[in-house]
């Protein structure tokens, strides 16, 4: 029981570091891929690290990365913040966006990292309009970099429902990549998921991305 009782994969947790590994041994066993995978001390940035392979690779801080080697597992850690995955034909990358991230343009950034190689894009599970409360600086941090945005939010009294998901949609698509049509399910909804919103303290989810 607990905040981390449920395969926590994020190290920067209050959680025993030595389960966490354990628990992403338990997943990568599970995928059949290397134990070690790749990930980054997140700061709601806009940095996409390349990662050319798993020896020698030194932690650091980041929101999105990439690769064109194989058996390299890379990976976002999230617990209501918007995982993305890319991958296009010779390379991958995946990337990590809270309303900051994602005003500031990391999906573009990583996007970006494929050239002409439009990379499909999967959103993972993440906070849904139905549960993702925010003031106006939300709205007008997104406006700010994106002067033609649709409305993806809707005024509510005491602030704004924000649809995370489709403003990521939107800005993926105009950054190239071909967005999947699925519905990730809300993860303060879904008890399946770590939310930060709904728990406060709590561990991580990952979407891991690897060829
Ligand atoms: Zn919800």
């Amino acid at each position: 029981m607990g905040p981390y009782s449920s395969l926590n994969l994020g190290t920067a947790t209050e959680d025993d570091p030595e389960r966490v590994r354990a628990n992403r041994r338990r997943v990568a066993r599970a995928l059949d891929i290397p134990a070690e995978w790749v990930s980054l001390k997140q700061v709601h940035g806009t940095d996409v690290v390349e990662v050319k392979g798993l020896k020698g690779f030194q932690r650091r801080s980041g929101d999105a990365l990439c690769t064109s080697a194989p058996r390299t597992p890379i990976a976002v850690m999230a617990a209501d913040c918007l995982p993305v995955a890319l991958v296009g034909r010779s390379s991958s990358a995946v990337a990590h966006a809270g309303w900051r991230g994602l005003c500031a343009g990391v999906l573009q950034r990583a996007v970006a990292t494929f050239g002409e190689d439009a990379p499909r894009a999967w959103i993972g599970p993440s906070i849904g309009p139905c549960h993702y409360q925010v003031g106006t600086e939300v709205v007008e941090a997104f406006r700010a970099t994106n002067p033609d945005t649709p409305d993806f939010w809707e005024s509510n009294g005491s602030g704004f429902r924000f649809d995370l998901r489709s403003a990521a949609r939107w800005v993926l698509s105009r950054a190239g990549a071909l967005v999947e049509d699925s519905q990730p399910p809300c993860t303060f909804c879904d008890d399946r998921f770590y939310s930060f919103r709904r728990d406060g303290e709590t561990g991580r989810h990952a979407v891991v991305v690897w060829r």
